[in-house]
């Protein structure tokens, strides 16, 4: 599959164009930068190969421990890091399930040095119904970025699969049915 070094700058190539696609398409500098910013953090950082050790994974410095679990919990290219829309979605919720147990913690704690009053419940409520009224253009704009630049990642993981296999086996090598794929070493990056 291609290297880091070649998904940083597809991204980097890409930004550009679609902060421009996306101006021109909305007429919304504030909607443009949000989609823009998102596919550049989800094309370097917050992309389909933190299931594996690399350049996306170490961008995370310090905090880079948070996705051990999901690196133990799933194989590298699985359907649920690098599938269409679902590799999104589940490192949303795995990174946001991160920001509800510290904030769970951080809440708690500040309750207990200035003692105010805090209701979950009500906090999600407010938030949901900020994001269905007041903000939904922009939480579309957020996830459409992060999609693209998930789905940048792939399409440049399967081309090149796919040139491979056409190196190797002429064009039958791509034409053919898929054989089962054997199960995959976790290799390092
Ligand atoms: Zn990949």
């Amino acid at each position: 599959m291609p290297s880091g070094k070649t998904h940083d700058r597809l991204t980097l190539w890409l930004l550009p164009w679609l902060l421009g696609v996306t101006l021109v398409l909305t007429r919304s500098s504030q909607i443009a930068l949000i989609l823009a910013s998102c596919f550049a953090f989800s094309g370097l950082m917050f992309g389909p190969d933190l299931d594996i050790y690399s350049v996306q994974f170490k961008r995370w410095g310090k905090l880079s421990f948070i996705w051990l679990p999901y690196q133990k919990a799933l194989r590298h290219r699985s359907k649920l890091s690098h599938g269409f829309l679902i590799g999104t979605v589940i490192r949303l919720i795995y990174l946001g399930t991160w920001l509800f147990i510290t904030s769970l913690f951080v809440v708690g704690i500040s309750q207990l040095v200035w003692g105010f009053e805090w209701n979950w419940q009500e906090f999600f409520e407010q938030l949901a119904a900020g994001l269905v009224e007041k903000y939904k253009q922009e939480a579309i704009a957020l996830f459409l970025g992060l999609e693209l630049g998930a789905m940048s990642h792939y399409l440049a993981d399967s081309t090149n699969t796919a040139y491979k296999k056409y190196q190797k086996e002429g064009i039958k090598g791509i034409i053919r049915r898929k054989p089962k794929p054997k199960p995959q070493r976790r290799s390092k990056k």
